[in-house]
């Protein structure tokens, strides 16, 4: 082992029935390593600061790019992604932990289904179904692109449900990430054909009047979307949409 190691506190957990537990690591030290190059040198040699023989500590990861969004876990406190949290940027001992909103797989790996069950609720796509070529969509001012870009480039990480106060496993709401890309697809002109109903999902149970404007999303979301501007959007036309469903009925 080279003299310089990195330091690594690690919350871990056999399984979802289990107590958690936590294991110190040191590993030798390379300039530009990020997390999960220390996950995988912990792999190559699972044995504790003190000695000890122990299992590779389990974790989630696939493109290591900050574009699948699987390998995020709370690092130093902060929730954020493994494969983008370089180890010459943030203080040492390293303190790695599962994200806590989600519900617990093994380590360091977390069960994100509630957000992807959260996208299927609000209809979170354009809908294009067909065995036929439909040609080209129709095209969004640039100005509009831009910002639908934007919001586009979420990649369903979970951060910003982990660092929301209002959402948690005895809570319904949604999230940040859902209600944001309501505001995408909405905004979409193919997408709208969905607008009403998608509004009418979020005006539901674990929907925007569970947000407590805490605004910790906006700052911890990896790829900087702007969700506290898509909720005051959304909460704009979600009045919008009562009033006109009132005046239908
Ligand atoms: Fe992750 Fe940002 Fe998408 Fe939230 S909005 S899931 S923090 S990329």
């Amino acid at each position: 082992m080279s003299e310089k190691t990195i330091h690594l506190i690690i919350k871990r957990q056999a399984d979802p029935n289990s107590q958690p537990y936590t294991e110190e690591f040191k590993i030798p030290y390379r300039p530009n390593m990020n997390i999960i190059g220390c996950l995988m040198e912990i792999q190559k040699n699972p044995v504790t600061a003190d000695g000890k023989e122990t299992t590779p500590v389990a974790w989630e990861s696939v493109c290591l790019e900050e574009v699948c969004g699987a390998c995020s876990m709370v690092i130093n406190g902060r929730p954020r992604q493994g494969c983008s949290t370089l180890v010459d940027k943030i203080q040492q001992p390293i303190r790695l932990a599962p994200m806590s909103t989600f519900p617990i797989v093994r380590d360091l790996i977390v069960d994100r289904s509630r957000m992807f069950e959260s996208l299927k609720k609000v209809k979170a796509w354009v809908p294009i179904d067909g065995t036929w070529d439909l040609g080209p969509g129709p095209r969004m001012p640039e100005k509009d692109r831009r910002w639908a870009y934007e919001l586009q480039k979420c990649m369903t990480c979970g951060c910003c449900l982990e660092a929301c106060p209002n959402v948690s496993s005895k809570s319904p709401f949604m999230g940040p990430a859902p209600l944001s890309q309501v505001r995408l697809f909405n905004e979409h002109p193919t997408g709208a054909m969905h607008r009403e109903e998608r509004l009418d999902a979020i005006m539901g149970e674990g929907g925007i009047t569970d947000c407590g404007n805490s605004q910790n999303c906006v700052q911890v979301c990896p790829k900087g979307i702007p969700l506290t501007t898509s909720i005051a959007a959304l909460n704009n036309a979600t009045t919008a949409h009562s009033i006109r469903r009132f005046f239908k009925n």
